[in-house]
């Protein structure tokens, strides 16, 4: 398996009370495949993203992603492990508000070992045109679009989305989303989304659903649709 996830747990201390984000959460998941993983707010989406993107650390259970368990990993090998294999994409994009389109793709590959063409990226998500703008000269759709090609540059064998149309009108979600569906099928890429919008479960080839750390339901979707045809 491409993602294995087995019993992990994470803690979070507040005064003195310990508090489960996730209680014993076991996952796999096939390479070039899109998993969709709902819940509320505060079941436990983005500490799972964080854990799988080597941004936490668990308390218990092992995380295996291609074979390699970055639970295992000192500080200097998950910084590689973010790096190298692991594209973000967040609600609220996360660009850097002095540099250009195309700096802020740049910053990315520079520290990747093996880029993809900056220029290909732009243009695969329709901003090769806007390279020269800044991130506040864009629409929040447009800044989303960067925000892919900048995870996209260091060509990851995984891509996080955290809530990537959260803050986007329902068209501009569905060219986001009809991107994010380009991706897996040109790249293979093996991709993780969150949300709470259940619509966006019908573009997935696996459904998962989280409640209080748990999780509550984990299906194959047997009737996929294309992100073009999701409506909500
Ligand atoms: P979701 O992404 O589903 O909204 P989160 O993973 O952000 O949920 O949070 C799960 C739970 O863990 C929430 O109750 C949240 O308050 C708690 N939590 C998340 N991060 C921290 C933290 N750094 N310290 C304490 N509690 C946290």
């Amino acid at each position: 398996m491409f993602v294995d996830i087995q019993n992990i747990t994470k803690e979070y201390e507040s005064g003195n009370v310990l508090f489960k984000a996730l209680n014993n959460v076991s996952l796999t998941l096939e390479q070039g495949r899109i998993a969709v993983i709902l819940g509320p707010s505060g079941s436990g989406k983005s500490t799972l993203l964080n854990i799988l993107g080597g941004m936490d650390l668990v308390n218990q259970g092992t995380v295996e992603i291609d074979g390699r368990d970055i639970t295992k990993c000192n500080d200097s090998q998950l910084t590689e492990y973010r790096r190298e294999c692991v594209g973000f994409v967040f609600q609220f994009y996360n660009l850097i508000p002095n540099l250009t389109v195309y700096e802020n793709v740049e910053v990315s590959a520079n520290i990747s070992k093996q880029p993809l063409s900056i220029d290909e990226m732009l243009k695969a998500v329709g901003m090769n045109e806007m390279k020269h703008r800044f991130p506040r000269e864009l629409s929040g759709g447009q800044q989303q679009r960067v925000s892919i090609a900048r995870a996209l540059v260091k060509n990851p064998k995984l891509l996080l989305c955290d809530e990537p149309t959260g803050a986007l009108d329902y068209k501009t979600s569905k060219d986001i989303l009809k991107i994010i569906e380009e991706i897996n099928e040109q790249f293979n890429t093996t991709i993780l989304l969150i949300t709470h919008n259940q619509a966006i479960a019908h573009m997935a080839h696996r459904i998962i659903r989280i409640r209080s750390g748990e999780i509550i339901e984990d299906v194959i979707n047997e009737n996929r649709l294309p992100a073009e045809r999701i409506e909500w």
